[in-house]
């Protein structure tokens, strides 16, 4: 399905976290016809190669490859959950939290650049504090103020160019952002897989971790335990305390 555009808001606008799965590992056989999905289920695909470390092929079903996953995942058998890695599309982060969650390594990104695209229009998070202290006005104002920065400085650049006072490979874009704010909504996508997603979560749904990077992994957690047993562990723990403080693998 086409993603929606533009996405950009008309004018500039608070934003809230909004996470969306995209894409997905899933087992295929291929014949001379072309190949083809067997199984709409990536929890086949993990416990298919599982298998092959234990040579149990003959113990397939739909519950015993959904334990088998589980246990992999709850005892640390990392390697297999490397094989399937799922696509998100994140929307409504700020730069600040883009920032920490590109520090995981062995994720795949592709980030909204603001070299490229005129941020002209926008859109923000407000965190939680600020609203708590009754500081939203003010907030709501200073994010105008850069956008008129930017905006100035956006015009400014073009005429240099135009003039020829800059030299003709200077973008405008390029360093007009560097008056926008942290606040900044910076679309993302990523694709850990299930192995650096168990890392991510240990790391990120603890009371440690900033609000919006645990709010991003609480909604990817809802998400893949829909279809995957390789969180149940992880699942079990944060719906009964909230966080993964003191969670450690049974491995
Ligand atoms: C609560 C919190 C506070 C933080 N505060 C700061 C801060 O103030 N300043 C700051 O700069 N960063 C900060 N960070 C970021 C942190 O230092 C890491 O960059 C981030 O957690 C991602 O790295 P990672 O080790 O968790 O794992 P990933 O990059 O996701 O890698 C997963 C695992 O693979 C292994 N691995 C990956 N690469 C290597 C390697 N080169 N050598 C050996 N093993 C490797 C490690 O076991 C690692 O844990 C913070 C993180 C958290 C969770």
């Amino acid at each position: 399905m086409r993603q929606e555009r533009p996405y950009k808001s008309p004018g500039i606008k608070e934003m809230t976290m909004e996470v969306k799965l995209i894409g997905i590992s899933l087992p295929v056989e291929m014949d001379n016809e072309g190949i083809n999905v067997r199984d709409y289920n990536s929890d086949a695909l993990l416990a298919e190669a599982g298998r092959t470390c234990y040579q149990s092929f003959d113990k397939a079903s739909p519950e015993n490859d959904r334990r088998l996953v589980a246990h992999m995942g709850a005892i640390g058998h990392y390697s297999v959950l490397e094989h399937v890695v799922p696509v998100f599309r994140i929307r409504g982060g700020s730069r600040a939290f883009t920032h920490q969650l590109v520090r995981h390594r062995h994720t795949g990104y592709s980030q909204e650049s603001q070299r490229y695209c005129d941020e002209g229009n926008f859109g923000y998070i407000i965190p939680p504090s600020i609203k708590e202290a009754g500081l939203e006005k003010k907030f709501v104002a200073i994010m105008e103020q850069c956008q008129q920065n930017y905006l100035e400085l956006q015009k400014k650049l073009k005429s240099a160019l135009d003039e020829g006072r800059i030299p003709k490979h200077r973008k405008v874009n390029e360093d007009a952002r560097f008056v926008i704010p942290n606040a900044v909504q910076s679309e993302i996508v990523i694709s850990p897989n299930f192995a650096e997603l168990r890392h991510m979560f240990k790391k990120r749904l603890t009371t440690h971790a900033q609000w919006e990077i645990h709010e991003c992994f609480r909604q990817i957690l809802l998400i893949v335990t829909q279809f995957s047993s390789a969180f149940d562990d992880i699942n079990s723990w944060y719906e009964e305390h909230g966080n993964l403080n003191d969670f450690r693998d049974k491995g």
